[in-house]
């Protein structure tokens, strides 16, 4: 069969290196989904979830039980975490001290993490390489319980304004969960005081500008009827969750990049889940999502 052009990496299937042991046991009942059905989703979409996920401190969501159990959100090696294929890198705390982060590199590291029960992979806004200056900026829209999907689009479409009002090109992913997030990448130059600040600040305005819609703390009392806009992904050692990560929800869902055209048409936040990986690596190499999550830019002055 002819082959058509796709994006690098996506269409192989990287080859694994590590056994996955109980693969038949079910960590998503709701939907009967296996350990072994998690670790060849993510086998599967290495190639298109690594150029976001590989290379920065992530955290895990760890659900050794599967998701209806006892979940943990694992910052820091544990211990005997760290192995062939999943690497630390050592960073400098607040308060002095110092913690060996986790990070992966490679299909395998994705894998292994699942063979130590791991579900979700969120990252830090920057790269080992480039620590203290992010490389993405996220605006992540919590609505409050109850609140309609629309909303939350047409809310994600004027934060993507705004920010190209500022010089900035910004693309969507929806969570897997309940929202969607907007992503700005960033070529790595400012640092993480004056990215956090600019993040505070953007969300403020927004929040001064449209009091009925929008709020800007996490105060759950504040949200009432109104979407948070959750800038606090954007101060160090915050993390969001990567493109392509299966949710410990109902349903394995996944986050997915969308473009903005296509996000209008769509009507949940968990529109793909881990038994659409062939529709997710199709997509990931259409004209639809080309260029996604890639741009060239450095925060303006606010
Ligand atoms: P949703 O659309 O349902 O809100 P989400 O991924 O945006 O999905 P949030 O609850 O808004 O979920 O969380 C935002 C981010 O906060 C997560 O993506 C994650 O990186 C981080 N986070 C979540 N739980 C913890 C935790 N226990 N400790 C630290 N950070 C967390
Ligand atoms: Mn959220
Ligand atoms: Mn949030």
């Amino acid at each position: 069969m002819a082959e058509t052009p796709v994006q690098a990496g996506a269409a192989e299937v990287s080859e694994i290196h590590i056994k996955v042991s109980s693969r038949d046991r079910v960590i998503f009942p709701e939907s009967n989904i296996t350990k072994g059905d998690l670790a060849d989703y993510y086998a599967k979409v290495a190639g298109i979830m690594l150029p976001w996920a590989a290379n920065r401190p992530i955290s895990l969501v760890r659900c050794p039980q599967g998701r209806a159990k006892q979940c943990f959100f694992q910052k820091h090696d544990a211990g005997s975490f760290k192995g062939a294929h999943v690497h630390t890198v050592p960073i400098t705390e607040k308060d002095g001290s110092t913690e060996e982060y986790l990070y992966i590199d490679d299909a395998d590291g994705l894998v292994a993490c699942v063979q130590m029960g791991t579900i979700e992979f969120h990252g830090w806004g920057s790269s080992v390489g480039t620590l203290e200056q992010p490389d993405r900026m996220v605006f992540d829209l919590d609505p409050d319980e109850g609140l309609g999907f629309d909303l939350v689009k047409k809310a994600a479409v004027e934060l993507k304004e705004h920010l190209a009002e500022l010089g900035l090109v910004s693309f969507a992913m929806l969570s897997g969960g309940k929202g969607v997030h907007v992503v700005v990448p960033l070529t790595p130059a400012a640092e993480w005081p004056a990215v956090k600040d600019f993040a505070d600040r953007f969300a403020r305005a927004l929040g001064e500008a449209a009091p009925d819609r929008f709020v800007a703390t996490m105060s759950k009392a504040k949200r009432k009827g109104r979407i948070f806009i959750d800038w606090l992904r954007n101060q160090r050692g915050a993390t969001a969750v990567l493109p392509y990560v299966a949710r410990a929800r109902a349903g394995a869902p996944v986050a997915a990049p969308v473009s903005w055209s296509e996000l209008g048409g769509i009507d949940t936040a968990a529109r793909w889940s881990i038994r659409d990986a062939d529709e997710l690596i199709a997509r990931a190499a259409s004209r639809e999502l080309a260029g996604w999550g890639i741009a060239d830019q450095v925060l303006p002055d606010l």
